[in-house]
């Protein structure tokens, strides 16, 4: 095991002003943090913090780093907290630790390999630190150089998930060498029997060709150094996942891999390099279409170099790079390299102005260097903003979903399966309820509540982020409207077969749809209840032998107010109900469907009146007292009549609208003896309007909301007993 003391000379070999102190003080504390706990080979478990340290001191990160690593696994595997760790070790050590907290408690979520892309966008998100995940990348690579002790299940699942998003997460941040490792390890745990076969061909060919290489190097430098440019060539193999991969992707045998070795020459100078392509193009044969210039146009991860490829010495196709020892540096060590080089970047700004969107973040540390801010700072300051825009959810099986910020469970629902998002009622986030419109964090772990026949509140498309949400819920609430046209429709077509003498049914129906020239029956129901077709023409449609007795006449006028919405889905079309809002259900029986219902808007009805229902197309029911004088003008629509009667228990104290005419004699105080005596009497007063005035009386139409028959007759004679009033009616609308 690494001693305090090595720990401290590791860094002080980089940095000489390391914080010995800190360093030290960490060392104790994760050693007493892990105690006794001992990893799978049987190793104290603290060697593992101390190996992920010392990983990344190759790197020559900062010391609040490699403090960091050191105590990453004690929040999550020992008794410590974060307070603790803050109160030791300040903010910023505890802000690192936690983020590896965060990180380590999303492993334990299953992965599919389909969702790699959006699990390192979730690290990334998550980690806020660059730091973070420099450490994370460390613990997982001491992971797989010690995973053979784990056993065999665990084993072949923590590769797949190195494979699958740690090692490119390390190529997208530049580092090529930790990259290769992870993958080779990975590599040579799930396919043991291919990447030995790879190791083997390899050290058969690293044999035969031992001298060529050290031929082609020598040439390389000899040229080099003739021409002025100081130069250092070197042969390498290529990593046996790479071959692997190249092997696969081609589909080629290992003999017929031209690229197996590679020659890097790294050069002092920008310059150079350029003068260093001529002299290798001057001296050998390119092969066309080889060329790259990744100095001019770096990849997206920083990479520069220039690549090409040769018939070398012994007409051998020989593969080039051309880099600076700092291009090398971050073609192996990334983000990690951009620490070490402060002097002479500045002047590459433009290059790097190139990188795309999703690496600005990479490009501003960049432009911080050249400001000329210490290693430090530079860490310090290397927030993650990438995918800031963005938060990720698991589904409870694991799933990880990407959505924009802000998102809500509603959104979630539907991003899931539209209908589970239409069916949405409540939800749970990380195991507790949570309203549906919470703002989704990353990393939430996100149940949806379901309940079947459910309809999506039309309100929820403004609230609702996501256009799929939107789309949906637009979608569902359109097609709840329809259905209540096609219920309308439904009874009005039936009242209409009724009155012909027929019966009518779905399948009749169906048989009579092309001369009907619609879709489906429910189109055709539909259109009915939106009045678009009259249902004497679906009577004919289905038995063209009929012949109506009378002419039905067209829908009626519509009424224009005091519709009640009986569902919220039906307020969504129909207009917003004018009378009391809390009056959402009515006690009445017979109203079939979700149609909306109000009382007959001259007159009104109070439970006792013996009532009727009239179906209007497009718009709903309106309840009448039978003796209504406004049901003439229904006589020739028998099939809108609707049997209907009154629910209500005896004690209700809904109000119902009923109107009344009063003749009063004209002199100071009439009207508010009436409106006194209705007031006493326990009704509402809500509209008085007078319609009469001549010298002596006058009739006054008063609207009022009363109990029931019961309550407005009382009131009626209590009216007549009174000596200013005439004489007392109530209207029938
Ligand atoms: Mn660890």
């Amino acid at each position: 095991m690494m001693r305090q003391y090595e720990l401290v000379d590791r860094v002080r070999a980089y940095n000489p002003h390391a914080d010995e102190e800190l360093l030290n003080k960490a060392y104790v504390y994760a050693m007493r943090a892990h105690g006794a706990q001992k990893r799978a080979s049987g190793d104290p478990y603290f060697t593992h913090p101390l190996e992920v340290a010392a990983i990344l001191t190759e790197m020559r990160l900062d010391d609040a780093t490699i403090v960091a690593a050191v105590l990453h696994d004690t929040i999550e595997d020992t008794g410590s907290t974060r307070e603790e760790i803050e109160q030791i070790f300040g903010p910023e050590i505890a802000r690192l630790v936690d983020g590896l907290t965060k990180i380590k408690k999303l492993d334990l979520v299953s992965k599919r390999a389909e969702q790699a892309e959006n699990f390192r966008k979730l690290l990334l998100a998550i980690a806020v630190d660059v730091r973070v995940l420099l450490v994370k990348l460390a613990d997982r690579l001491h992971n797989m150089r010690t995973l053979h002790f784990v056993p065999e299940a665990k084993r072949t699942r923590i590769a797949e998930e190195t494979l699958d998003i740690y090692a490119p997460l390390a190529g997208r941040m530049g580092m090529q060498g930790l990259r290769d490792e992870l993958e080779n390890l990975s590599f040579k745990t799930l396919r043991p029997d291919a990447y030995a076969m790879i190791e083997t061909r390899l050290a058969d060919l690293r044999e035969k060709n031992v001298a060529l290489i050290a031929r082609i190097e020598n040439e390389i430098t000899e040229e080099m150094t003739a021409r002025g440019i100081r130069a250092e060539a070197k042969g390498r193999e290529k990593a046996p996942y790479s071959i692997w991969r190249k092997m696969e992707r081609k589909s080629v045998s290992f003999e017929q891999l031209s690229d197996i070795y590679g020659f890097r020459i790294v050069v002092d100078s920008l310059e150079d390099c350029y003068r260093a392509i001529g002299v290798v193009h001057m001296k050998w044969p390119t092969v066309p279409g080889r060329f790259k210039d990744y100095i001019s146009t770096p990849k997206q991860n920083d990479y520069r170099s220039i690549h090409t490829t040769v018939i070398g010495p012994g007409r051998q196709r020989v593969e080039l790079q051309v880099r600076t020892r700092d291009m090398d540096d971050i073609a192996e060590n990334g983000i990690a390299a951009h620490t070490l080089y402060k002097e002479g970047r500045a002047a590459d700004n433009e290059a790097l102005e190139r990188e795309s969107s999703a690496y600005r973040w990479l490009r501003r540390t960049i432009e911080m260097l050249g400001e000329g801010d210490t290693p430090e700072e530079f860490l310090e300051h290397t927030k993650l903003e990438l995918f800031h825009d963005q938060v990720f959810c698991f589904s409870p099986k694991g799933r990880l979903i990407a959505l924009p910020r802000g998102a809500t469970p509603i959104d979630f629902a539907y991003a899931v399966h539209t209908d589970i998002g239409n069916k949405a009622v409540g939800a749970r986030i990380n195991g507790r309820i949570a309203p549906l419109l919470s703002e989704l964090q990353n990393g939430d772990e996100v149940h949806v509540v379901i309940a079947e026949g459910q309809v999506p509140p039309a309100a929820w498309e403004s609230l609702v982020v996501t256009g799929k949400a939107r789309a949906a819920i637009r979608r569902a609430t359109r097609d709840a409207v329809r259905a209540q046209y096609a219920e309308l429709g439904r009874q009005i077509v039936r009242r209409a077969f009724e009155r012909a003498g027929k019966t009518f049914s779905d399948d009749k129906l169906k048989a009579a749809l092309p001369r009907l020239a619609r879709q489906s029956s429910d189109d055709v129901l539909a259109a009915v209840g939106r009045g678009e077709m009259f249902s004497g023409d679906v009577v004919k449609a289905v038995h063209p032998e009929f012949v109506a007795e009378r002419t039905m006449g067209a829908s009626a006028a519509k009424g224009d107010s005091g519709w009640f919405g009986l569902r919220k889905a039906a307020s969504v079309v129909f207009k917003v109900p004018s009378a009391d809002p809390h009056l959402d259900s009515i006690p009445i029986r017979g109203l079939r469907g979700d149609l909306p219902v109000r009382f007959s808007p001259h007159g009104g009805a109070v439970p006792g009146d013996r009532i009727v229902g009239i179906l209007t197309p497009g718009e709903g029911i309106t309840i009448y007292p039978i003796q209504s004088h406004a049901l003439t003008q229904f006589d020739d629509h028998p099939e809108r009549w609707l049997d209907v009667r009154w629910d209500i228990e005896e004690q209700s104290a809904e109000l119902f609208p009923a109107q009344i005419i009063v003749s009063a004699i004209n002199e100071p105080g009439t009207l508010g003896a009436i409106a006194n005596l209705i007031g006493e009497s326990g009704a509402n007063i809500d509209h008085i309007v007078f319609v009469n005035k001549s010298p002596d009386v006058r009739d006054i139409v008063i609207d009022l909301e009363v109990r029931d028959l019961k309550h407005l007759t009382g009131i009626l004679s209590q009216l007549k007993a009174t000596n200013v009033v005439s004489k007392v009616e109530r209207v029938a609308g």
